[in-house]
């Protein structure tokens, strides 16, 4: 579904990331795990042209990503993204933020996109707060509502980085059930996330990145218990 190759990022004189070459299949789940700095949320961006790149492809159901234009926006729309700050739209109720691009972008008709974005407030356990503004809302169901507002698209994938770092811990389980829900449910998912436990529970593949690179890929048993490189090792030894 999403495949990169040799993929390279300069910020300056900052080699970011490094020769990437990595696949994400229709229906996987995708922990993508790593030391601060090291690149996760650039690559994730990158997915999305939110970060240009200075050489090699990113392809998207096959189509190369284009550097702008009308084929960046289409292709842009298919590739949810929620983010570590839920970036609601501070100023709309809960029920408008689900609503809005469904019209904007997918010219869905008003009555469609309520009805729509009810039943994703539903799945996600915040129908009952659709009429408040998100500012009335606790961290957790506000980055519930993100990713009910990212799924109304009707993305192929959703890349997620660290969605629940800013959640107070007793909030953080009522997101990750979301995500573990939505994995099961068969979305393709990019997951950047401390959370080991999800990544044990719900991942396919996890890619671990150091310095830019992709370092180890493995399946979650292979990583936890018998992790190839030292630096994995070493990135385990001070997480775990
Ligand atoms: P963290 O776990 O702290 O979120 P990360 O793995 O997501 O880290 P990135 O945010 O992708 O790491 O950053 C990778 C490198 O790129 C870092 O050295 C960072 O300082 C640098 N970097 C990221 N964004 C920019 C930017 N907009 N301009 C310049 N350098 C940047
Ligand atoms: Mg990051």
């Amino acid at each position: 579904l999403v495949s990169l190759t040799g993929v390279n990022k300069w910020f300056g004189e900052n080699h970011v990331l490094i020769d990437i070459n990595a696949e994400i299949l229709p229906g996987e789940v995708v922990v993508v795990i790593g030391p601060s700095g090291s690149g996760k949320s650039t690559f994730c961006r990158t997915i999305n042209r939110l970060e240009t790149i200075d050489s090699g492809e990113i392809r998207i159901d096959g189509e190369l990503l284009p550097e702008e234009g009308a084929d960046l926006a289409r292709l842009r729309s298919e590739v949810g993204m929620v983010f570590q700050s839920f970036n609601l739209f501070s100023h709309k109720t809960v029920l408008e933020n689900v609503v809005l691009a469904q019209i904007k972008v997918r010219k869905i008709s008003r009555e469609a996109a309520t009805k729509r974005a009810m039943d994703l407030l539903k799945q996600v356990g915040v129908e009952a707060h659709a009429k408040k503004m998100p500012s009335q809302l606790s961290g957790g169901q506000q980055q519930r509502v993100a990713i009910a507002r990212s799924l109304a698209m009707d993305p192929k994938l959703i890349l997620l980085d660290e969605p629940t770092s800013a959640l107070d811990p007793e909030m953080i389980n009522e997101v990750l059930d979301v995500m573990v829900q939505l994995a099961k449910n068969g979305m393709t998912m990019v997951v950047v996330t401390h959370e080991m436990g999800f990544a044990r529970r719900a991942a396919d593949r996890i890619i671990f990145m150091a310095d830019g690179a992709i370092v180890e890929e493995s399946t979650p048993e292979e990583f936890f218990t018998n992790p190839k490189t030292d630096r994995a090792k070493q990135f385990l030894s001070k997480i775990l």
